[in-house]
């Protein structure tokens, strides 16, 4: 991607589709090629499909759309993201436009590592089983990174050992964590397979019998974080920063509220994340059990007011995203995705996303504290309830502006329009 190329495009939604992709392709450095795949009907070819899944009979659409304005760490970016939701994109990209002026998003990620675990069963006498396989640490290692000599040589690899007594309704349980540098990949198939060829052995050392041997989603090792000043005047004054304050206080006391707001975080994280071929499953049970790790179900970003009076916002969750492995390399339109991106490495990938989850946090927080969502959302919405109702071509736009005149967005007011279209023609 070119340094010097804005991601501020004023009005993209209003281009044609031949248009948006001339802009893509003049900030991201596209080749005509990538262009090509990106017009194609046929995203994921049948072969493709039937070697990804099991008994895989087609491919299933999902709409695909960039969000503008995103400066990260510096660097203007444009963000594919893949997604049923109408306003997603629009709400990520507006708010980004918001905190542009104040320097966009700032991000870390605080490790590249995960975590597997390895289940030990039957000791009489756990602790000394825990003293035991601590003792090898160094022949630990040895048999970890003998599985994955690629990692080693990047630079990745077994880093440290955890190993916890856990006490259940059938015995205590041995539990192993092996703490892996996993580089640029999300890395379950390779800590897996260092965890099913070590379990052997930490049971032979205990006298104990392995069982699990998988990894944790929990991906503590591996905290994305963003931060983002959105000016009260780019927002709308003091009155909306209070107003955004009490939204989002009402996440930190309330895990109903919570679970809604983290929803909003993860349409714009899993949104990216589906883009670009990586796991959303394993993304979104991380922030979830991440969110619950005081005991509480709590949000994943927070809010505050700067000593300016600006509203300060931050996102901290794990992102267990990878440029390689599983379908990231072998997904023709991940790979295109990746590219729009222009990430040089995993750090970077994990900066946008978070800031994209937090982006699209203050955006749905700011639409809920003022206007309320549905008035971002009718517009579409609106065109899927016509389509839903039965409406083609033409009739699609004029039953949504009527649902959208009348206030009542609903399959069955969509009927009775498209009826009355109908009988006038
Ligand atoms: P992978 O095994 O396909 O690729 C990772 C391997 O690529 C590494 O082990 C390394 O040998 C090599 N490699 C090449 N270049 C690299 C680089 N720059 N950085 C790091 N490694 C590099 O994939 P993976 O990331 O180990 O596994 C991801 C897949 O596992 C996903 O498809 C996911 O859906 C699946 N999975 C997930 C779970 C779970 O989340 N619970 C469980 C099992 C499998």
């Amino acid at each position: 991607m070119s340094e010097q190329k804005s991601s501020r495009i004023g009005g993209f939604y209003k281009l044609s589709r031949e248009e948006r992709l001339d802009a893509v392709k003049d900030v991201s450095g596209l080749a005509q090629e990538d262009l090509d795949r990106l017009l194609s009907t046929e995203s994921l070819p049948f072969e493709l499909a039937d070697r990804l899944v099991e008994n895989a009979v087609s491919s299933f659409g999902v709409p695909l759309g960039i969000a503008t304005n995103m400066l990260v760490d510096g660097r203007d970016v444009l963000v594919p993201m893949a997604t049923e939701e109408s306003s997603v994109i629009a709400a990520a990209s507006n708010a980004a436009r918001q905190c542009r002026d104040s320097g966009g998003f700032h991000t870390s990620l605080s490790a590249t590592e995960m975590i597997a675990q390895i289940q030990v069963l039957g000791l009489s006498d756990p602790w000394a089983g825990r003293a035991k396989i601590l003792e090898r640490k160094s022949e630990i290692a040895q048999i970890c990174n003998g599985c994955d000599p690629m990692l080693v040589k990047l630079g990745g690899g077994f880093r440290d050992l955890q190993v916890r007594v856990l006490p259940s309704s059938r015995g205590s349980m041995v539990v192993t964590h092996i703490i892996v540098d996993t580089k640029d990949a999300m890395g379950a198939n390779a800590v897996n397979t260092m965890a099913e060829r070590l379990a052997p052995t930490l049971a032979s050392w205990t006298g104990g019998r392995h069982h699990l041997r998988i990894l944790s989603n929990l991906a503590d090792r591996r905290l994305a974080r963003a931060r983002a000043v959105w000016p009260k005047d780019a927002i709308g004054g003091t009155e909306i920063v209070d107003a955004m304050l009490d939204a989002a206080e009402f996440a930190e006391v309330d895990p109903y509220r919570a679970a809604t707001h983290n929803k909003g975080i993860m349409n714009g994280i899993s949104s990216v994340a589906l883009a670009t071929g990586n796991d959303t499953r394993a993304i979104e049970a991380g922030a979830h059990a991440y969110a619950a790790t005081s005991g509480a179900y709590r949000p994943l970003s927070h809010y505050e007011k700067t000593a300016e009076g600006d509203l300060a916002g931050s996102i901290e969750l794990p992102l267990a995203l990878g440029l390689v492995g599983g379908a990231t390399k072998v997904h023709p339109m991940a790979q295109v995705c990746l590219k729009i991106l222009g990430v040089q490495n995993v750090v970077e990938f994990s900066g946008i996303v978070a800031a994209v989850g937090l982006a699209q946090n203050f955006a749905a927080l700011k639409a809920l504290a003022t206007v309320g969502i549905q008035k971002g959302h009718m517009t579409l919405h609106a065109q899927n309830v016509a389509i839903a109702a039965g409406a083609t071509g033409e009739e699609i736009a004029q039953v949504a502006a009527e649902l959208a005149r009348r206030g009542e967005v609903r399959g069955d007011v969509a009927e009775t329009v498209l009826a009355e279209i109908r009988a006038k023609t």
